[in-house]
């Protein structure tokens, strides 16, 4: 499909139809590296979350900076991962519609393949597919530890589990999934640390349980962009799996590190809109709607011009409050959105720039892949 490419390479940013996705690559190549030099210093291995970026160009990026394999949160978009030239997939959700097990199943003869479970009959099903495709899946116990999504009971249900998979011939038990999602965006950094380390304790109990049982986990795995320091100090979790580090959106933007600072990555990734209606003194109307970022963790903040605000969005338009009139039929504005994640999702194409020109289209290939 040859339409709808909103860039050409060497154009200005600012020409780039709208509403459409910019990444800054310096900006994308500081943070991929400062992550890939933290786990290096700490001596935890890093396995980036592909959800934020579904990009395979991206993946490269982080390989090349020593990610040992990437997180996928479906079947769909690990497949397209491996398509893309990822070698070792963590699926770090649970796959239950029998279709998307034999998918998985199959992918793992292409590709190493872990995924998480928190249920013995999950465990079966599994086990018949493997064996029915001929691969070996790896399988990492989810727990719990205080997020109240997926995820066992930790300590003895947990163990018990673990037992289920050592005995299966075709899976292989790898070790713990002990992630927890609603932690990473609590803003102070110590009320974030208390849950981080109450994650931490109930981890460290059931991988000592299991310890006693004769099963070693390979991998203790969590940790995203707004907790990945407390984990990695622990000395118990060994993969990180961060994903909105490399863009940095606006919900993260209030997310306090260590120091009452900022976290230590930088906005990369940017909806570029335009104005299309400037009828009203104090108020202009852009093309960035409901249908071109998520409003879900709050609205987007305007990053490149002072005084002007972003405050609603219905289905393809945006209203800006514009006090000073500084805005032009025409001008175009980047905004850092609310949450990165789904905003990717909704879009076909990120475009890269450096400096004030386009260097690079890539494709958000896993783009929908949510089966
Ligand atoms: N690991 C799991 C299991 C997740 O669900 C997520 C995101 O929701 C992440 C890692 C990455 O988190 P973040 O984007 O906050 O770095
Ligand atoms: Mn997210």
């Amino acid at each position: 499909m040859a339409f709808n490419i909103p860039a050409e390479v060497g154009m200005p940013v600012a020409e780039v139809d709208t509403p459409c996705l910019l990444v800054d690559m310096d900006a994308l190549d500081r943070n991929i590296a400062a992550l890939a030099d933290f786990a290096r210093s700490h001596d935890v291995r890093l396995r980036p979350h592909a959800k934020s970026h579904k990009s395979p160009d991206i993946a490269a990026r982080q390989f090349d900076h020593g990610a040992v394999g990437l997180c996928c949160q479906t079947v769909s978009e690990a497949e397209a991962m491996v398509a893309g030239g990822a070698r070792d997939v963590l699926v770090s959700n649970e796959v239950v519609a029998p279709r998307m097990i034999g998918r998985l199943a199959a992918l793992a003869l292409k590709a190493r393949v872990l995924v998480c479970v928190d249920d013995a009959s999950n465990v079966t099903v599994l086990e018949e597919a493997s064996a029915a495709a001929g691969s070996r899946i790896e399988v990492l116990v989810e727990i719990d530890v205080g997020a109240g999504r997926c995820g066992i009971a930790p300590g003895d249900p947990a163990c018990e589990l673990a037992h289920r998979i050592a005995d299966s011939s075709h899976l292989r038990f790898a070790g713990l999934q002990a992630y927890h999602g609603p932690a990473q965006h609590i803003q102070d950094h110590t009320a974030r640390g208390a849950a981080i380390d109450n994650a931490i304790a109930l981890t460290r109990d059931t991988v000592d349980r299991l310890a006693i049982h004769g099963l070693h986990c390979e991998i203790v795995a969590g940790a995203g962009t707004g907790s990945f320091d407390l984990e990695a100090a622990s000395g118990l979790y060994n993969e990180l799996q961060c994903g909105s580090y490399i863009f940095m959106d606006a919900d993260y933007a209030g997310v306090r590190g260590v120091d009452g600072g900022a976290l230590p990555f930088e906005h990369s990734l940017f909806l570029q809109t335009r104005v299309i209606s400037k009828t009203r003194s104090g108020r202009a109307v852009c093309d960035a709607g409901l249908k071109s970022h998520s409003v879900d963790s709050g609205l987007p903040t305007v990053f490149d011009c002072d005084g002007v605000r972003y405050t609603g969005a219905s289905d393809e338009h945006g209203q800006l409050d514009d006090p000073q009139d500084r805005l032009a039929l025409g001008k175009t504005l980047r905004l850092v959105p609310g949450h990165c994640d789904p905003t990717v999702n909704m879009h076909d194409w990120l475009v890269a720039y450096r400096k004030d020109r386009v260097v690079a289209l890539w494709p958000i290939a896993a783009r929908g892949m949510s089966l």
